[in-house]
């Protein structure tokens, strides 16, 4: 006799290749979502994409392994959603050195759900400022005034943009009432 476990398993011909869930639909394969293939999907995220670099610096640095963490691996993981976590703050944050502050962080011996602390970052900050030349101090300093230079100037250009739009746009305006085509 067949049980109602074996007819859905001939009926269902569309397989979730995160999950193994299987559906007869492919459309509703293609509407499910489940935890890793969400995980999966945010790939290239860029709090999922520090989160993962994080994950594998605590690795090879902490935990002294050898061999780099896959995504796949950082995919299974119970400690997925706090690096990711830890992604965001410093996507928000932007430290100086994002790379010497993620191993900072994971070196640093404190618990990953406080790693998003601020005082963390304050703490990196005041012993970097300490330790750094003043000419490295001196040419960050040119570097962090050049690039928001370059961003004020973009902005600029685009506001300009605008404003040649708008202007053409009264232009076209003015040319239509005038030719009567109102
Ligand atoms: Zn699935």
């Amino acid at each position: 006799m067949q049980t109602i476990t074996d007819t859905k398993k001939l009926t269902s011909k569309y397989t979730c290749e995160y999950c193994n869930k299987s559906y007869s639909k492919e459309s509703t394969l293609i509407a499910h979502m489940c935890e890793p293939k969400r995980r999966w999907l945010q790939k290239d995220e860029k709090r999922v994409t520090i989160g993962f670099y994080a994950f594998q610096r605590f690795y090879i640095l902490s935990a002294g392994n050898k061999k780099e963490k896959t995504y796949g691996e950082f995919v299974k993981s119970s400690f997925y959603n706090a690096f990711v976590k830890f992604g965001s703050f410093v996507n928000n944050v932007r430290p100086l050195y994002p790379d010497k502050y993620i191993d900072y962080v994971v070196t640093s011996n404190v618990k990953l759900d406080h790693w998003c602390r601020e005082e963390m970052y304050e703490k990196y900050a005041n012993e970097l400022i300490r330790k750094e030349g003043v000419q490295t101090a001196l040419e960050r300093s040119i570097d962090t005034m050049v690039n928001w230079q370059k961003k004020i100037i973009v902005c600029t250009i685009i506001i300009l943009n605008m404003q040649v739009q708008i202007e053409l746009l009264g232009i076209l305006e003015t040319v239509k009432y005038l030719h009567g085509w109102y």
